[in-house]
């Protein structure tokens, strides 16, 4: 038996799980390559054009996965990944959008990921996509506990600096070093999916790297922390990543060491919309930048504005530009009444 698990949208989050999952079931896992062009163009070809980025690029991979020999395809209908928040609405209608976009495609494993149910729901969903392999109900529960150590496995090498491609394939049994360091601090922030995948964010995270910066992820900071900056909003953000991002924002914005954030949001994207500005909103001493990319996004404007705000944050130490800040708000205030944008 084979089954496809394609890389976008919670791949980054959650294949360590799947994988050993459906391995410990005698099942092989088939996947797609990271993304690049040729995905990205069929995505494009397949999905509606209303939707976001990272959803034609997800349809880019189911895409590439169809051209192989499978017996089924793996695409979870997310609703919640953890008790009263949730994942935004396109994820629930993924895969009715994939039925409804190919017209060859393998039978759908869809189970229900909605944790704010209770917890016999989701061990049900388990038990039905386990039981497409096995009916010995003891064993489908063995590898979903192994599953959740393998995930909790990556989730630390995460936190020791790793970014999550980098964790999966030093989860998978490579060898890698962890990034060197560099003479800036900045924080990164976003969707996983669209700031972990090289062709989504045009390797943001590997240019910053390029320029001696040392990138601090949301995945690397302490969950209590997040949460207690997030409770400080005044009102609850009921979005899972969302809430990750804004307490992340919070918490990097209190620290001296930090030189400036980065937010790379999608085009088409609502919760970026709102929570980018959030975020914006409560960075007014600390440099902060927002990307917004798309299928038309060029890697050469990426760079200059990467290189620019590098180049600011770096002048912005030596002090007689230390008044500079990104908005000018501070500026403007210090040089009288006017005030600042
Ligand atoms: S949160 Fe934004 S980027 Fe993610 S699936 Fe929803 S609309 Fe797309």
């Amino acid at each position: 038996m084979r089954v496809g698990i394609p890389q976008g949208l919670f791949y980054v989050y959650y294949y360590p799980l799947w994988k050993t999952f459906f391995t410990d079931l005698g099942v092989e896992v088939l996947s797609t390559p990271p993304s690049n062009r040729k995905i990205i163009d069929q995505g494009i070809a397949h999905a509606v054009d209303e939707t976001c980025f990272p959803v034609k690029v997800y349809f880019g991979h189911i895409a590439e996965l169809c051209q192989e020999e499978m017996d089924y395809l793996f695409v979870p209908r997310f609703v919640s990944v953890e008790r009263k928040h949730y994942i935004c609405p396109k994820f629930m209608g993924v895969p009715d959008m994939v039925r409804a976009s190919f017209t060859k495609l393998p039978p759908l494993l869809s189970p229900l990921v909605d944790l704010s149910r209770t917890d016999k729901h989701w061990r049900k969903e388990i038990m039905k996509v386990g039981r497409h392999f096995t009916w010995r109900g003891k064993k489908i529960e063995q590898a979903y506990q192994h599953g959740m150590e393998e995930l909790e496995r990556f989730r630390q090498l995460t936190r020791q600096g790793y970014s999550p491609p980098e964790a999966l394939l030093v989860w998978e049994g490579k060898k890698l070093p962890l990034p060197g360091k560099g003479d800036l601090n900045i924080g990164v922030l976003g969707h996983g999916y669209a700031l972990y995948d090289e062709a989504i964010s045009m390797g943001l995270i590997k240019r910053l790297r390029e320029m001696e910066c040392n990138v601090y992820m949301v995945e690397m900071i302490e969950k209590s922390y997040i949460e207690s900056r997030a409770a400080t909003l005044p009102k609850r953000v009921f979005w899972t990543l969302g809430r990750k991002i804004a307490g992340s924002a919070l918490y990097l914005h209190q620290q001296t060491d930090i030189d400036g954030l980065i937010y790379l949001a999608c085009f088409g994207c609502g919760p970026d919309s709102l929570i980018g500005d959030l975020v914006k909103r409560n960075m007014q001493d600390k440099p902060y930048m927002m990307l917004t990319v798309d299928e038309h996004s060029g890697e050469a404007g990426i760079n200059t504005r990467l290189e620019a705000f590098c180049d600011m944050l770096r002048r912005r130490r030596i002090n007689s530009e230390s008044n500079l800040p990104t908005y000018g708000q501070l500026l403007y205030s210090l040089q009288g009444s006017v005030e600042g944008p």
